[in-house]
């Protein structure tokens, strides 16, 4: 069977975007500017940001049979993700319904829709293509349990597994010890770890690692990341860039990570190629639109 580089196992989202002057009161209506309708959900992001890059890459997810849903399955299509997994059904695209202020931050109202209900029976329906897949990617943005699913059969498959756990939640041990790297940017780290967190990304690395994954990834934003084993924590920085927007910067960094371990890489060489993508996809405006090319990334 053809194997594909990476599969995503995740959500898929259409990002309602309207720029108002300040956020409504509650009983209260504003108006704010035209609406844009982007594709978005950290599943398909890290789809297609492989995708962009080169890798065979496909994605296990759900859409409704909607507007939205086509909206996905197009980009995802156009950057060559295999969609054959993209499954459809009654419940309506999830949506994040976004307002974004004039200082730039944003209020996120998400609703998961049919990203809630990817199954691990959907999962076990997918088994022949995890176990050929040389990675698999996971996210928290579909049910625990599904994710749990995936992880139990890459686990017996030998399929590498790479965990953004995001939103940030508490997860088994048994679903930690099988990821190869978790990856973790600054709030999902101190999310996990709780007060006593501590204070430097090497001390959350090692609060991380006793959590039970074989490594840990720590994205720092425009200070790169962090790599962590066992074996000791190496701190990888990113190239300088004018930052226009990092909108999805996390997933196109672990989506070229997932890749690259995929490829064989080990993990800070796969680090030192995905802090690269991240500052490339930082560039430019817009979460899957601003994920580079391989060619893109070379000329950083
Ligand atoms: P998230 O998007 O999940 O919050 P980060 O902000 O840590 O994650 O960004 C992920 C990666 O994107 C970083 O490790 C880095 O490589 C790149 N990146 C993000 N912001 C910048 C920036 N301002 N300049 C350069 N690279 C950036």
């Amino acid at each position: 069977m053809h194997g594909h580089d990476l599969l995503v196992v995740g959500s898929a989202n259409a990002d309602l975007v309207i720029h108002v002057d300040r956020r409504p009161d509650a009983g209260e209506t504003v108006l704010g500017s035209d609406l844009a309708t982007h594709p978005g959900g950290k599943g398909a992001n890290q789809a297609v940001a492989a995708a962009r890059l080169g890798a065979r890459t496909a994605l296990l997810a759900r859409v409704g049979d909607d507007a939205h849903g086509r909206l996905l399955t197009g980009s995802l299509t156009s950057a060559g993700v295999d969609t054959t997994r993209v499954l459809s059904g009654d419940t309506p695209t999830g949506v994040a319904l976004i307002t974004v202020d004039p200082s730039g931050d944003n209020s996120i109202v998400v609703s998961p829709g049919a990203n809630a209900r990817l199954t691990p029976a959907d999962v076990a329906g997918a088994r022949e293509l995890l176990a050929a897949a040389r990675v698999v990617s996971l996210q928290l943005e579909i049910p625990l349990e599904s994710v749990a699913a995936a992880v139990a059969a890459a686990t017996e498959a030998g399929t590498r597994i790479v965990l953004n756990p995001s939103p940030p939640a508490a997860l088994p041990r048994e679903v930690l010890a099988g990821c190869d790297p978790i990856v973790v940017n600054e709030h999902e780290a101190r999310v996990l770890l709780g007060p006593e967190a501590g204070d430097t990304p090497e001390a959350w690395a090692a609060g991380l690692l006793a959590l039970g994954p074989r490594s840990v990834v720590v994205t720092l934003g425009a200070a790169g990341a962090l790599a962590a084993t066992a074996d000791g924590t190496v701190r990888i920085p990113s190239p300088r860039v004018a930052a226009v927007d990092t909108t999805g910067a996390g997933d196109s960094f672990t989506g070229a990570l997932a890749w690259r371990l995929g490829a064989g890489d080990d993990l800070v060489t796969a680090v030192r190629f995905a802090v690269r993508v991240g500052a490339a996809a930082v560039k430019k405006p817009g979460a899957q639109e601003s994920f580079p090319t391989l060619e893109e990334v070379g000329q950083l």
